[in-house]
């Protein structure tokens, strides 16, 4: 057993921190006690420490696969200037750079030996070439297709605990539900693994979701008084990241898109100057961010919204690493949801896809506390209303909705459960357009009965009609609205509605009027 005393003065030695966080150092114990780990921490936690600083104490080499190869040599070029002799292998290197790494873990010159899951390969002659004390698995969640950012090559990580069953195996992750926990563990092949569940309460994040409507004008107003912060937004589409790179730099912000179609030279580039505070703001598709050591990102946005929670809370996980107040931003749209349901539809796992995205459509459309919504999806029940959210910052108004949604329902009741939500919303607002014109929508009894509420407004409510289970969307049917049960309550039986006052909460909250 390692005494107190030494793994302080390690980690003041090496990392030159005074104390350990929460978790650090029970997980660090469990290490040095030969146990699987299965670390979950949130994003900034300090999970490396967990890994690297047994590395320094165990006799032999700590082998560290992860994903990261384009952060690899950065990772090394760290440790090995905090005096941690580290190393990685990966299919980039030259063979003669190769031999010289397996000389050096012979000599157990080297502590630290981080390998790409494509390089797995290698392996077998590490095991042989040196004496393996301890094998972490970064970015855990990658090996299952539960999870948000499933890799293929992962998957082949079960059989080093077959082949190796006496090196114990420390997995960690940012972002995992129980049920990736679970799978995680099945996958590596790892049953007995002592967890490690840190709290996922980023206090200092505040959370904002708005409506995605003007998105890039409510951009302009978010950051008036941030210039000089550093800022990432995440978008769905890599067309989109160019777009509003560009349009963010004709506004004068140093801002560039990163995405996976660029070239490799050029992420480096751009994500150096964003680590370096020469760059404002990234506009990126979620391939950028992983493994990104930034600590004062000062806030996300998400421009479209996000998979899952998993992935939205890791995105905004990488804003306020150092502790600092920061702020996160989701826009919210309906547009984005239908598109997502249809990549999840088309996906390996429809099913689990699907109701992870309905997850998070609920926690956008949330009308009570979000942090407690996200808290309570990854298992951890916080006994009071955050504060530091916008609905506990701007709790909604109920008002008695009943009437606004006998004419919705009865709307769609007379366009036959055939129309999608803009068009019963054209109907309800008396729209002149072609569409409606050809369908004859004019001469329907509730065409126009409602032209005193906006077109957002409507669409404000509809969604709350849907959330609150009166309204369907046939999302295979070219989401027609259909009525369900609860509807024909309201519609015969005057059944009471409640809705939240949209239009008061969100001028107290557009930012485009508010600062
Ligand atoms: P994660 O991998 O969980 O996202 P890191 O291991 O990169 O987090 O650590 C996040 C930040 O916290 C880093 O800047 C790291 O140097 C710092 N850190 C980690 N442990 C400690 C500690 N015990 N005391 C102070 N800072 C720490
Ligand atoms: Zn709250």
């Amino acid at each position: 057993m390692v005494e107190e005393v030494k793994l302080k003065r390690t980690l003041k030695e090496y990392f030159g921190y005074d104390s350990f966080r929460p978790q650090q150092e029970n997980i660090i114990r469990s290490v040095f006690e030969g146990n699987d780990n299965l670390v979950i921490m949130p994003t900034g936690g300090g999970k490396s420490i967990c890994f690297q600083l047994p590395a320094l104490l165990l006799p032999g080499i700590t082998i560290v696969i992860s994903p990261l190869i384009a952060l690899m040599k950065d990772q090394v070029d760290g440790l090995t200037a905090n005096g941690i002799p580290a190393a990685f292998l990966n299919s980039s290197q030259q063979e003669k750079e190769q031999q010289e790494i397996f000389r050096k873990i012979e000599l157990n010159e080297i502590k630290l030996l981080y390998v790409a899951p494509e390089s797995l390969q290698y392996i077998d002659a590490v095991f042989s070439a040196g004496n393996i004390s301890l094998i972490a698995i970064d970015e855990a969640h990658c090996i299952s297709s539960w999870g948000h950012d499933f890799r293929p090559a992962y998957t082949q990580l079960g059989y080093l605990k077959n082949r190796h069953p006496q090196t114990p195996m420390i997995a960690l992750t940012a972002t995992a539900d129980k049920a990736t926990r679970q799978d995680i563990c099945d996958q590596l092949n790892i049953p007995y693994a002592t967890h490690h569940i840190s709290s996922f309460d980023r206090k200092n994040l505040s959370l904002d979701v708005r409506p995605g409507n003007k998105k890039f004008e409510q951009i302009l107003v978010f950051l008036k008084g941030r210039r000089g912060e550093s800022g990432i937004i995440y978008c769905l589409s890599r067309k989109n990241t160019e777009e509003l790179a560009a349009k963010l730099k004709a506004k004068g912000y140093e801002a560039e898109a990163y995405h996976a179609g660029l070239s490799h030279s050029d992420r480096i580039s751009i994500q150096e100057n964003f680590i370096n505070d020469k760059l404002e703001i990234i506009c990126a598709t979620i391939a950028f961010g992983m493994g990104i050591d930034k600590s004062n990102v000062r806030w996300v946005i998400h421009y479209n919204m996000p998979k899952n929670l998993e992935g939205y809370y890791q995105e905004i996980g990488r804003a306020g690493r150092d502790g600092l107040p920061s702020s996160t931003l989701l826009f919210h749209s309906y547009a984005d949801v239908v598109q997502l349901q249809k990549f999840a539809e088309g996906s390996g796992n429809a099913e689990v896809q699907l109701a992870k995205l309905e997850r998070m459509k609920q926690y956008s459309e949330a009308l009570t506390c979000r942090r407690r919504i996200l808290l309570s999806y990854f298992g951890e029940i916080i006994p009071r209303d955050c504060g530091n959210c916008d609905v506990c910052k701007n709790p909604p108004e109920f008002f008695d909705g009943t009437i606004l949604a006998q004419k919705a329902l009865s709307t769609i009741y007379r366009l036959r459960e055939q129309e999608p939500i803009s068009m019963v919303i054209d109907v309800l607002r008396g729209a002149q357009n072609a569409q409606v014109l050809e369908k004859g929508f004019q001469n329907l009894k509730t065409y126009g009965i409602s032209q005193d509420v906006s077109w957002r407004d409507w669409q404000q409510y509809m969604i709350q009609l849907i959330n609150q289970g009166y309204v369907e969307i046939a999302f295979h049917d070219q989401n027609k609205l259909k009525l369900t049960s609860l509807a024909k309550n309201v519609l015969f039986d005057h059944q009471k509605v409640l809705l939240a006052e949209v239009t008061q909460a969100e001028i107290k909250k557009s930012p485009v009027v508010a600062e």
